[in-house]
Parts: structure tokens; C-alpha cells; sequence
């Protein structure tokens, strides 16, 4: 059976999926996939070599610039799945310190935001970029003066549309890229709302990816009005 050229969106979709699972398998380090030599030089620093099932199978789609949805357990590298894209998109898009807040990571619970912060302090140790936290518990006047120069914020919902609502110097309007980080958790949580507002905040024209540990109804929900034309990947535990 011969190569087909793709004739409609849906069937390069299809393509890129078809790619993915039967090639994820040629993933078997971090080398292997493009990545600047900034980043693959922050995973090897932070002892990272080969990447875990979920990051095989979305890493290449997601820094080749396709809205991704994908779903694994706790405890299975999301994290790594989703700010190597971060940090290769501003990469790509000549990202300057100057240049503001080009992405936006949404996680529910402070400690989570934390961890996510922590994680890229170490593989983004060779980029140029600036990141900061933004969650309840912390000086929101203090946060203000800063916020506006920051490069990659990881926020919690409501802190963040507080922001986005009272703080006249934070501008989300050159944002790249959105991720949202157990999505299925931040909507349990009940931050629907919060969730809407903040995509109505963000421009269009941009990359977005949701993790979760599962892909419930809720979550297709979301991802059908904050990606466009996205990607499912669903990872699960094969029986030894
Ligand atoms: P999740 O977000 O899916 O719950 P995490 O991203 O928090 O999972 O990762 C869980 C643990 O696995 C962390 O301790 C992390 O350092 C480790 N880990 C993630 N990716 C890799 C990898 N490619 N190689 C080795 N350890 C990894
Ligand atoms: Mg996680």
C-alpha cells in the first residue's frame, strides 16, 4: 500500500497519529528528537536520557507545532512532556527576555505549580528565559511590579484571572503557547469558570496543550473550545 498524499486536515491528522504509534518507538532518547541544544543540554545537566511513554509519543507532535491532548497516570512525566514544548516553542519564536509572557502553564494547586517551576529552573538552566510562579499566598502588589516582565508564567486558575483582571501591566496578548496541566483535576475542582475566562484573555493564534491523568468527558469538553484541531494521545499500562 502506497504512500497517499494527505487531502484534508482530518487526514494529516490521521497521518500524524498513524506516525506517532508506530514510531514513537524511535524515540529512545532525548537526542533523537529536534531539540535545541539548549534544551537537550538542560535534560542531560538535570539527568534525564530517555524519555518515559507519554513523552515518546507527544513530544515530536507537540514541538511540531500541533495542539496536543494527551493523557498518562501520575507519576508518568508529564511535566518533562509538556516544558520541553514550552521551551522549545519560545525558542523557535526567537523569545527575548524582553519580549514578556510567551507562555502560560495552568496547574491546580500551588505545590504543583511549584514543582512545575522547579523542574524548568533545571532543563531551561541553558535558555534565557524568565519564569515565575503565580498562586494565592503570596503579595499580589510585589507580584505585579515583576509579573510584567516575565517570560513563562505557571499559575493557578483563580490567581491568574485575578491578575488578568485587576493588574493593568499584565498583558497576555503575545502568548504562545497555554498549557493546562491536570486538566481533568482543575475541572473537578470546579474552575470551569475560571478556566473560560482565562482562554477569552489568551489570543488566538496560538499552540495549546492539556495533560491529564485521564481523558474524561470534561476534558474533550475543554479541549474542544480551548485547541484547535487538536491531537489525543492516551497512554496506558501495558499488563508484564
Ligand atoms: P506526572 O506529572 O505524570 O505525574 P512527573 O512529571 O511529576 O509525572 O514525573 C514523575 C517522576 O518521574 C519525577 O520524579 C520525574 O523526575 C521522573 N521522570 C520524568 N521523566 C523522566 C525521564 N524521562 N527519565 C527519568 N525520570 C523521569
Ligand atoms: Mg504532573
Amino acid at each position: 500500500k502506497g504512500q497517499k498524499c494527505p487531502d484534508s486536515a482530518d487526514n494529516l491528522r490521521a497521518q500524524y497519529a498513524r506516525i506517532t504509534a508506530e514510531e514513537a518507538a524511535r524515540f529512545q532518547s532525548f537526542d533523537a528528537f529536534p531539540l535545541s541544544r539548549r534544551t537537550i543540554d538542560g535534560l542531560r545537566d538535570a539527568g534525564f536520557t530517555k524519555p518515559t511513554d507519554i513523552q515518546r509519543q507527544t513530544i515530536y507532535l507537540s514541538i511540531t507545532g500541533n495542539d496536543v491532548v494527551g493523557a498518562a497516570k501520575t507519576g508518568s512525566g508529564k511535566t518533562l512532556a509538556l516544558l520541553i514544548p514550552v521551551l522549545e516553542c519560545l525558542w523557535k519564536n526567537k523569545w527575548s527576555r524582553d519580549d514578556g509572557l510567551g507562555a502560560l502553564i495552568i496547574t491546580p494547586t500551588r505545590e504543583l505549580a511549584v514543582q512545575i517551576f522547579q523542574v524548568l529552573n533545571q532543563i531551561g538552566a541553558h535558555h534565557d528565559f524568565s519564569a515565575g510562579v503565580l498562586i494565592g499566598g503570596t503579595d499580589v502588589a510585589f507580584e505585579k511590579k515583576r509579573l510584567a516582565t516575565v517570560n513563562i508564567v505557571i499559575a493557578t486558575p483563580g490567581r491568574l484571572l485575578q491578575h488578568m483582571d485587576e493588574n493593568e501591566t499584565f498583558s497576555c496578548d503575545l502568548c504562545q503557547i497555554l498549557v493546562v496541566d491536570e486538566a481533568d483535576r482543575i475541572l473537578d475542582m470546579g474552575f470551569t469558570r475560571q478556566i473560560n475566562s482565562i482562554i477569552e484573555n489568551l489570543p488566538r493564534e496560538r499552540q495549546t496543550l492539556l495533560f491529564s491523568a485521564t481523558q474524561t468527558r470534561n476534558v474533550k469538553d475543554l479541549a474542544r473550545i480551548c485547541t484547535n484541531d487538536p491531537l489525543f494521545v492516551s497512554v496506558h499500562e501495558h499488563a508484564q
